[in-house]
């Protein structure tokens, strides 16, 4: 889903504090199992929704799958899949994913082409997450275009 505006507005520390050593080791990503929900909120279980496009065995086959995948793999801090799924243009180095962040839920609110048909779509959602605790929501419009068979994620807007 979200590019690197995601990490940022997850809560990032800023310059200053990244400086700072941690005072203790991060926690580790929530448990996803493959028989439990899927973090993305349709009603399949993990294995047979976003875990078969994390473990390659299949591609998400709109835009819209993509986008709950990749929301799904930062819940799991899956870097690899968010990497892979990210336009070549646009793409970071790494993916910062900030600990102190709970992913919480998602809301697909509107989307636009994105399916077989097309070779670009948008997707708007609202994520929510915790942030040490506070409630917070992000609101994004993501672009996507198909490349090779695939959809990736390019760039996102934000209210
Ligand atoms: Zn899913």
């Amino acid at each position: 889903m979200a590019g690197t505006r995601l990490e940022t507005a997850a809560g990032h520390n800023g310059p200053m504090s990244r400086r700072k050593p941690r005072p203790k080791p991060a926690p580790a990503a929530p448990a996803v199992r493959p028989e439990g929900p899927c973090p993305c909120g349709l009603p399949a279980p993990y294995a047979e929704c976003c875990g078969r496009f994390h473990a390659g065995d299949a591609k998400a086959p709109t835009a819209e799958r993509l986008m709950r995948s990749r929301y799904s793999a930062f819940v799991t801090r899956d870097e690899p899949y968010l990497l892979r799924t990210w336009s070549p243009a646009t793409r970071p180095h790494a993916v910062d994913f900030d600990p102190d962040t709970r992913w919480e839920g998602l809301e697909v609110l509107d989307t636009t082409d994105g399916t077989l048909f097309h070779t670009t779509g948008t997707v708007t959602f609202t994520a929510r997450y915790t942030h040490r605790g506070e409630p917070g929501a992000l609101r994004e419009r993501s672009r996507f275009e198909k490349a090779d068979g695939g959809w990736l994620y390019v760039d996102g807007t934000f209210d």
